[in-house]
């Protein structure tokens, strides 16, 4: 399995993917906005796109399957609960369906709600696991849930199936959003170090030649893995005083979310 990233350098600053079998040359394309710089990239790389795979029913992430459609005749999957929102949809996936791509990539589709309520992320298993994410998970952050999501339901998709993947997964996120989280992670944790000696290589990264995470430093600097770290907690205490000294990981979750939408 091969893995192209690319980045649309647009203003909402998503990042496209291309996912490849090395044998056959298929590929799938992930949320391709920018149809364009996707096939530009194919089509250097010698490779024919088969499917288009929405993460979820923003138009930041389906705006280019049409195009995209158009030129390759590629078939468009999403999750099933999306079909009245994306049109032209082939497949509706569910969790636990395996998409094939050309002879040896495969990916795993995960259910997880929360940023919307038919949001799929893709697992690739194997000796390289990785995770594309769309807008559930970003590099040092979470999704929103202001279109269509619910908190709670992040919370749960968080706890009961991201954080239990291995750690050595690749993390692909949607967006390019790294910096401007790394700075909320330390507004909420002073003293990480980690995220505190990132943010500066990460503010002047080139996100072309992006930095592709792990889920073990996504819970070194992602403030929503980072639920049950005292100092956390304590500068949560400050702003919701009513907290206690032991409040539960999704109670957590929740204010950080709330204080992450005004911050
Ligand atoms: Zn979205």
């Amino acid at each position: 399995m091969i893995v192209e990233q690319i980045w649309t350098a647009n203003a909402y600053r998503n990042f496209n993917y291309l996912i490849a079998c090395a044998e056959t040359g298929e590929a799938l394309a992930v949320d391709p906005l920018d149809h364009e710089k996707c096939l530009a990239t194919a089509k250097a790389k010698g490779w024919t796109i088969t499917q288009i795979l929405n993460t979820h029913e923003h138009r930041d992430h389906t705006g280019g399957n049409a195009a995209m459609v158009a030129a390759t005749r590629a078939k468009v999957l999403a999750h099933v609960n999306a079909r009245d929102k994306i049109p032209g949809m082939d497949r509706g996936l569910k969790a636990g369906d395996v998409i094939k791509i050309g002879k040896t990539a495969e990916l795993e589709c995960l259910d997880t709600p929360g940023h919307t309520m038919a949001h799929i992320c893709l697992r690739a298993h194997g000796d390289h696991p990785a995770l594309f994410c769309g807008d559930t998970l970003f590099n040092a952050g979470a999704g929103n849930c202001h279109n269509g999501g619910h908190p709670a339901e992040l919370y749960q998709t968080f706890a009961s199936q991201l954080a239990k993947l291995p750690d050595n997964t690749l993390v692909y996120p949607g967006h390019d959003y790294i910096a401007r989280n790394l700075a909320f992670t330390l507004d909420r944790e002073p003293d990480n170090a980690k995220a505190k000696a990132m943010l500066p290589k990460m503010e002047s990264q080139d996100p072309g030649h992006a930095l592709v995470t792990t889920l073990a430093m996504e819970k070194e600097i992602n403030t929503f893995f980072r639920l049950t770290s005292p100092s956390v907690i304590k500068r949560l205490c400050e702003a919701f005083p009513d907290l206690g000294e032991h409040p539960d990981p999704k109670t957590v979750f929740l204010k950080l979310r709330e204080l992450r939408n005004k911050w």
